[in-house]
């Protein structure tokens, strides 16, 4: 019965799930069509650029499941953070220096761990880019990566807004945003990962001080 109880509640979970992304997509979706109703067949390429971010955020929205929908493509391996880490940094370095932000990565310790390397990337995508948009003003991100007792342990702090205490109570609640043009997927996504790599998510923050999200991955 226990069994048939987390099933159930798997299900009931992809259904909020689908009706949110229904929802999430409706809307762009929506702006889209209304945009070349408007201009008709010839002059759509006046609102090139919002039909294309429309499609951009939709596409994003999309991409968040994947890696969650495709159990198939998971795969296990002994990896290392650190080149994950590097990987995901270099990404972020231009949108970094355009706003006056500081990236900076210091490794203690870099263990083997179990894990899938793209659901792990995806895991230090979301949260740097959680960072990177808590530092409207500039600022500076720092991450170090060292051990705690049988785990490797990664934390990326950030100098930025930081959360009121229900916001960070809601943290990875499907849906759940502070932001006018943010989905409230990351930070579930992010727990769903680390959940399935037997791994711990702790997060503290500050009012204006900022935000240190700390990842614990058992190592091998
Ligand atoms: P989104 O970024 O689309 O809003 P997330 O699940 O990534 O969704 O984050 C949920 C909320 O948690 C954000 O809207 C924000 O309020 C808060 N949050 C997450 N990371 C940070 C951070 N580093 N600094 C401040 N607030 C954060
Ligand atoms: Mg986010």
């Amino acid at each position: 019965t226990e069994e048939i109880l987390r099933n159930t509640e798997k299900l009931v979970f992809a259904g909020q799930i689908a009706v949110g992304i229904a929802h999430e997509i409706r809307n762009p979706l929506t702006t889209v069509k209304g945009m070349l109703q408007l201009s008709g067949k010839n002059t759509c390429l006046r609102h090139y650029d919002l039909i294309m971010s429309e499609l951009d955020r939709m596409n994003l929205i999309v991409s968040e499941f994947l890696i969650l929908g495709k159990p198939q493509a998971v795969q296990f391996r002994q990896e290392r953070c650190m080149p994950v880490m590097q990987e995901v940094l270099h990404l972020f370095e231009i949108q970094a220096a355009l706003n006056n932000i500081t990236l900076s990565c210091t490794t203690d310790a870099d263990h083997l761990i179990r894990c899938d390397r793209n659901q792990i990337k995806q895991v230090f995508m979301n949260i740097l880019k959680n960072a990177v948009e808590a530092l409207p003003l500039g600022g500076s991100v720092h991450i170090l990566l060292d051990t705690e007792g049988t785990y490797q342990r990664i934390r990326i702090s950030d100098n930025g807004v930081g959360m009121t205490d229900e916001v960070l109570q809601r943290i990875g609640e499907p849906f759940h945003t502070t932001k006018a043009e943010g989905n409230g997927l990351g930070m579930m996504i992010v727990k769903r990962i680390i959940e399935a790599h037997k791994g711990r998510l702790l997060i503290t923050s500050k009012m204006n001080e900022g935000t240190t999200v700390y990842i614990y991955l058992p190592i091998r």
